[in-house]
Formats: C-alpha cells, sequence, structure tokens
C-alpha cells in the first residue's frame, strides 16, 4: 500500500543545540500528506485485522479536527474497506472542517452525535453494537494493533546509533511501539501534548511487550498551556526551527515535540555525546486551521 521510500532521517543543526550533542528527525510526515506519519503506522494492523475476519468494515470515532479520522478513511479507501466515523459533537454536521471533508471525499461515512451521547456510546460500546461485524478502531487508533504498527517505525531506517528517543505523545500508543522496539539501551521518551496526562502511565505500559527498552519516561512539563493550545512563543519557534533546519512541525504535537526537545537539551536532560532522535510524526496538515501567512511555509 503506502511506500515509506519518501521517509528520510534527516540530522539537524540548530542555534541552540549544544556543542556535544547530535540531534536527527525521522521523517514520518513525508509518508503521505494525509496519512500523516504515525497515523498510518497505527492503522495498518488494524486494517489487516479486518480484512482477515471479513468485516464488513472499519468503525472508529475522534473529534472533529482529528487527524486519526482523516487518516483512517484514506487507509481505508486504499484498502477498499467501508469505514463509519462517529464524530462528536452534533454541529459539525452542518459546516465541515477541512478534517472531516477530506474524510467524506475519501469515503468515509460521518454520523455525528451530541457531546453527551459520544461520552455515554463510547462508555457502553452502542457502536459496536449499532454496527455488528465492524472492526472497531479506538478513539486515535489506541489498541495492541497500533502498538505493533508502530513497533516497526524504528525499522524504517537504521535507528540504532542513537541513545535517545523522543516523541509527542497524545494517546501514548506511538509511545508505546516505540518502547517495544528500541535496543536495550536506548531511552524513549513521550512528550504528552494534553495538560494532567498523567493517566498515559497507564495506557501506556497495558501496550508494552517484552523486548523492548526498559528505560523509557513520560514528561509532563511540555504541554505548553494544553491540547492545541499555541503560543506567540510557539509559533515563533514553530518559525524559527524550520529556518535554521528546513524541518516543517506542526502546532499541535511536533512543534511542542522540538521545543520540549531544546528546553531538555538546556536543562542538561541529556548525557555528554548523546545522540537523539525525534519522531516526525506528520499532523502538517493541522496547520491549515491557522490564518495564512503566521507560519514562515
Ligand atoms: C495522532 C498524533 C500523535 C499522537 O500519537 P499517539 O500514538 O496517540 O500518542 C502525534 N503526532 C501527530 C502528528 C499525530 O497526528
Amino acid at each position: 500500500m503506502l511506500s515509506y521510500d519518501h521517509i528520510t532521517l534527516d540530522p539537524f543543526q540548530t542555534s541552540w543545540l549544544p556543542a556535544h550533542l547530535s540531534a536527527g528527525m525521522l521523517r514520518l510526515d513525508k509518508i503521505h500528506p494525509e496519512i500523516s506519519g504515525n497515523k498510518w503506522f497505527k492503522l495498518k494492523y488494524n486494517i489487516a485485522a479486518a480484512k482477515a475476519n471479513n468485516c464488513r468494515g472499519i468503525l472508529t470515532y475522534g473529534g472533529a479536527y482529528s487527524n486519526h479520522i482523516a487518516a483512517t478513511a484514506l487507509a481505508c479507501k486504499e484498502a477498499g474497506l467501508h469505514c463509519t466515523g462517529v464524530i462528536r459533537g452534533e454541529e459539525h454536521h452542518k459546516h465541515l472542517n477541512h478534517t472531516l471533508q477530506t474524510a467524506e471525499n475519501n469515503g468515509m461515512e460521518l454520523v455525528f452525535v451530541s457531546r453527551e451521547d459520544y461520552r455515554s456510546g463510547k462508555a457502553a460500546n452502542t457502536w459496536e453494537m449499532m454496527f455488528p461485524h465492524y472492526h472497531i478502531v479506538p478513539e486515535g487508533g489506541h489498541n495492541a494493533a497500533g502498538a505493533k504498527g508502530c513497533g516497526e517505525i524504528l525499522s524504517v531506517l537504521p535507528a540504532i546509533g542513537f541513545t535517545h528517543i523522543l516523541c509527542a505523545a497524545g494517546t501514548g500508543t506511538t509511545l508505546a511501539g516505540l518502547i517495544n522496539s528500541a535496543q536495550p539501551y536506548q531511552q524513549v521518551t513521550g512528550i504528552p501534548v494534553l495538560k494532567g496526562a498523567q493517566y498515559l502511565e497507564k495506557e501506556v505500559a497495558g501496550l508494552l511487550q517484552p523486548g523492548g527498552t526498559s528505560h523509557w519516561q513520560l514528561l509532563y512539563g511540555h504541554h505548553g498551556g494544553g491540547y492545541a493550545k499555541k503560543t506567540p512563543a510557539l509559533i515563533d519557534f514553530i518559525n524559527s526551527f524550520y529556518n535554521e533546519t528546513g524541518i516543517p512541525t506542526d502546532i499541535i504535537y511536533t512543534g511542542k515535540l522540538v521545543m520540549a526537545f531544546r528546553e531538555l537539551a538546556q536543562q542538561g536532560y541529556f548525557p555528554e555525546n548523546s545522540k537523539v532522535l525525534l519522531i516526525h510524526t506528520g499532523g502538517l496538515q493541522g496547520n491549515l486551521s491557522l490564518p495564512p501567512g503566521v507560519l514562515s511555509f
């Protein structure tokens, strides 16, 4: 299906990177403009399971701005599978935003429910009953099949020489896959982009498999005010990082990841001569919600 040929591992230098550290960015954002980065890895084995079990299609759910919704629509289209997306917030059906329009254009059947019904339906498995014989992909692609796919991220390009691996965390599925597939000497660090995300500790632990690294950590102080909060400092940072490296990042996940990397590097989190691999998990289409001209790319 999707080819990994466009993925690169770009070493980068910046004015703030201490001389004793080296850094590289694994550019999963280059896989595809819509199936951004990690989302494809999370969906891969879910799609395979839906096909193997002759399911009628894939059923998933999420918010109106969910990268996961857009990615699922396209992945199902490529796989020739029907898919339904349950969307939180009835009001969104009146005017489809960019994410939902893309999903619908790619064939996803959108079902809009109120926030209350969304919450209670999720808790009571209502949709599983409404859509029998569908393969269910939980919100954000958070399941064992998702983590299994993310376990393949580090084998796309040789990541053996890196001492540290850093990624942004939403549901923590990508982080779990990285931990499961990292070398025992590698330290894997997740940067939650949500405020109060301490519950991730258990969510990640629940997806771990033997054989990876036992050195992993979630660092909670880098959400920059909470999910999708964009400060002028973040926007400035994203622009200057692009100007220095040519690497575009997004306002929700990867911009905060690189900003956290700068803070950690300056605080001495990394021992001398560490080699740090940052995972670019994509999400660039989310920048389309900004007025033109705010970002320099
Ligand atoms: C969804 C997403 C994430 C979060 O991945 P999880 O596996 O849920 O932690 C990170 N970065 C980008 C760009 C995303 O779209």
